[in-house]
């Protein structure tokens, strides 16, 4: 019997999954026990390891989670098959890394909701720096936000399917949350027409959607005379996939509740 951690990758020949099971080749501690997509996959029953380029492995793409094997669900996938991941997490008491993105105001009730009795970490960007950024932000806008304006831009590969990105949300969110703004009233996505004058409080949010662009998000922070940009890029899905395995690593020895990188990487 194997004392490596077994991992169930949820969406494993998407582009996400692919690099995680990339990733979890390199990881010692953990191996790949389940590769799951959606039930009319068409690589469905085909190796994964060959799927991904990695060679034979002995796992099958499946098109549903099998109970009894695996410790931790690592999912980027859809947010409803994330919802049904989060379940089988909290029925079957496995642990839970979800990285998927989009999910509406009532999903996103609904896994909090869950999370009370399974550990799951949720985060739209798993990245390091990304992470980094988010607390940066918070202590430029603190200082700057009440007198300069606020815009967010981000630009991803035209294969994205949600709009704004769930990280370019969050930077909104927690902006706002800092300055005492919020973001469901202050937040104003693209402009067109004669739209008058920019008001002091909005923060605005503008998107691009072109080729294979990993991830980029600035924030900017305009004033007279001068502006402040920070700017995070991603250069491939790696970052995201060792983000991934390291919230993995983490989770599975935590109690239940809901957690995000920031928890994960001691950035609180
Ligand atoms: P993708 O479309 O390449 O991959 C998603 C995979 O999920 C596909 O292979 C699809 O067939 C599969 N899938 C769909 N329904 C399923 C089901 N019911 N069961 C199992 N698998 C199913 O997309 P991607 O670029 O890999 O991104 C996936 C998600 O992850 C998106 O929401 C994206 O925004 C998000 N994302 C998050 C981060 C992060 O750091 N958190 C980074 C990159 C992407």
């Amino acid at each position: 019997m194997s004392e490596k951690i077994g991992v169930i990758v949820v969406g494993a020949a998407g582009r996400m999954g692919t690099r995680i099971i990339h990733v979890l080749h390199e990881t010692p501690s953990m191996r790949l026990v389940q590769a799951v997509e959606r039930p009319d996959h068409p690589s469905l029953g085909k190796d994964v390891g060959e799927i991904v380029g990695l060679g034979r492995s002995g796992i099958p793409l499946e098109g549903r989670i099998r109970k009894g094997e695996g410790e931790v669900i690592i999912n980027f996938s859809t947010p409803q098959a994330s919802l049904e991941s989060l379940e089988f997490a909290r029925e079957n008491g496995v642990a839970i890394v979800i990285g998927t993105t989009g999910f509406r105001p009532e999903q996103m009730e609904r896994i909090k909701e869950l999370s009370k009795e399974v550990r799951c970490v949720l985060a739209p960007n798993m990245s390091v720096g990304m992470n980094v950024m988010f607390r940066i932000v918070q202590d430029v806008a603190r200082v700057l936000g009440q007198d300069y304006d606020i815009e967010i831009l981000e630009a991803h590969h035209r294969l994205k399917k949600d709009s704004p990105s769930g990280t370019a949300i969050k930077l909104g969110e927690l902006i706002a949350e800092t300055i005492g703004r919020d973001f469901n009233q202050v937040g104003i996505y693209g402009r067109k027409g004669m739209i008058g004058e920019r008001t002091r409080e909005e923060i605005g949010m503008q998107v691009i959607r072109a080729g294979d662009i990993v991830g980029e998000h600035m924030v900017l922070f305009g004033g007279v005379g001068e502006r402040l940009e920070i700017i995070h890029r991603a250069h491939s899905r790696d970052n995201f996939a060792r983000g991934a395995i390291k919230a993995a690593l983490w989770i599975i020895h935590q109690p239940n509740g809901l957690y995000d990188m920031q928890d994960v990487l001691g950035l609180r």
